[in-house]
């Protein structure tokens, strides 16, 4: 187990009054900052500031290489080479970097992309706007009842419609339901090898470990802000193989990323660093998510997975207990083995009784922070027939103690509501 408590005492948001006593479980929308990510933002802007790529002064030339190394250590903490990483502002505008780089140019009429019922808005509502202006077809694998991606239904779609994209998540934003991405890339390379490979990584990175290289899949796409880095700064991993086969095309255009303009067309830069760069870099972000995945290491992402996976056990054994609660997902966190990690956090419920900002609102009053709503997932909660859930969501700072103080409400919840 992480010493939460010592580990707290790296984000100075939790020693500020009023938030001496929050109890933080809403990490899955967004983590707080650690002191030494937000200090090397601002030392950035003290000392180096200046923009990266452009001018030949010497500040430009150290702003531009400690871009270049900030990019090396993000890229590193991921497995991948430094020119598979194209940073963009989170996870979102990288999936649509995906759809507006490679599938506008791949896709054709009646093609198939394949997701599923249990995404985020930001891998679903893209791919119906892209395969509605290439007249491709979105097809979505079954869920099971509890709301976990079907394996059956997956194999067999993938078999019957060998799609050009299969854009999954790795970690469910809401039911905690994890994708073991060996034994995924296993199933599609058996049946439809051709097929690339998109995982949603929002909620899994700074949680699990990602061999980018190591695994056959093509694109990753991550935020930071989720990650204990700042807001406005994520990426998306690309094989190198796409890129330099020119297989993705950038798909934003201006300063930075050309070869020669002339008047009426223009040629781009060849390598991915510069090619995919348009416009000014945010460079302090970049220095910021580079600490945090720093952070992280020096932590270590075994230990960070076991947390997470000690929390969620926790949480789920303690809500068995309390009456009119309906877990969504599975109500278990398995024990975790070589290959099967299991479920993970988040752990969100409906309750039988009470609306889930109504008990949101409750938490708060006692300095309990979790998110309420369907957490962009309307599908999902459609699908599974849930009203709006309660979700809570762990960080490395978050702790039994903190459960407690949640489940202690939540049992609770007739004194303060009905
Ligand atoms: N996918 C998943 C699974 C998420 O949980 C989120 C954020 N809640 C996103 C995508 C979008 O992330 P962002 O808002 O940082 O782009």
């Amino acid at each position: 187990m992480l010493n939460s408590l010592l580990i707290k005492k790296d984000f100075p948001l939790f020693s500020q009054p009023p938030h001496s006593d929050l109890v933080y479980l809403d990490n899955a929308a967004t983590t707080h900052k650690p002191q030494i990510v937000i200090s090397a933002i601002s030392d950035y802007y003290l000392q180096h500031n200046a923009n990266a790529g452009r001018s030949v002064h010497s500040l430009a030339s150290k702003s531009a290489e400690i871009f270049e190394q900030s990019r090396k250590t993000i890229a590193s903490f991921f497995g991948a080479k430094d020119q598979e990483l194209i940073l963009t502002r989170n996870t979102t505008e990288a999936i649509n970097g995906v759809a507006l780089g490679w599938a506008r140019h791949q896709l054709e009429t009646d093609d198939v992309i394949l997701s599923t019922s249990l995404e985020h808005h930001s891998n679903l509502v893209v791919w119906q706007q892209v395969c509605a202006e290439k007249n491709a077809k979105l097809k979505l694998v079954n869920l099971t009842s509890d709301g976990q991606i079907n394996q059956v239904d997956l194999q067999q779609q993938l078999k019957q419609h060998t799609p050009k994209l299969l854009a999954i998540t790795h970690l469910s934003n809401v039911t905690g339901s994890y994708q073991d991405l060996q034994a995924l890339v296993k199933i599609v390379k058996k049946v439809s090898p051709k097929t690339k490979i998109l995982i949603d990584g929002a909620q899994s990175a700074g949680r699990i470990k990602i061999n980018f290289d190591q695994l056959e899949i093509d694109f990753f796409a991550f935020s930071g802000h989720k990650m204990y880095g700042p807001m406005g700064v994520g990426g998306l991993l690309v094989k190198e193989k796409i890129l330099m086969e020119n297989e993705m095309r950038p798909w934003l255009f201006g300063g930075g990323m050309i070869d020669q303009v002339n008047s009426q067309s223009s040629t781009f830069q060849l390598d991915p660093r510069q090619r995919f760069v348009a416009g000014t870099a945010d460079v302090a972000s970049a220095v910021g998510l580079a600490v945090a995945c720093d952070y992280l290491t020096a932590i270590g992402m075994d230990e960070v997975l076991k947390h997470e996976q000690d929390l969620a056990k926790y949480t789920l054994e303690k809500l068995n207990a309390v009456e009119d609660l309906k877990i969504c997902g599975s109500t278990k966190a398995n024990e975790s083995n070589e290959h099967q990690i299991g479920r993970l956090g988040p752990v969100s419920f409906a309750h039988h009784k009470y609306q889930a900002h109504d008990v949101a609102q409750i938490l708060d009053h006692h300095h309990i922070a979790v998110r309420s709503g369907h957490h962009c997932c309307m599908p999902l909660h459609s699908h599974c027939c849930w009203p709006a859930t309660v979700r809570i969501s762990f960080g490395v700072y978050s702790c039994h103690e903190d459960i407690d103080k949640l489940v202690e409400v939540v049992t609770h919840l007739d004194r303060y509501l009905s």
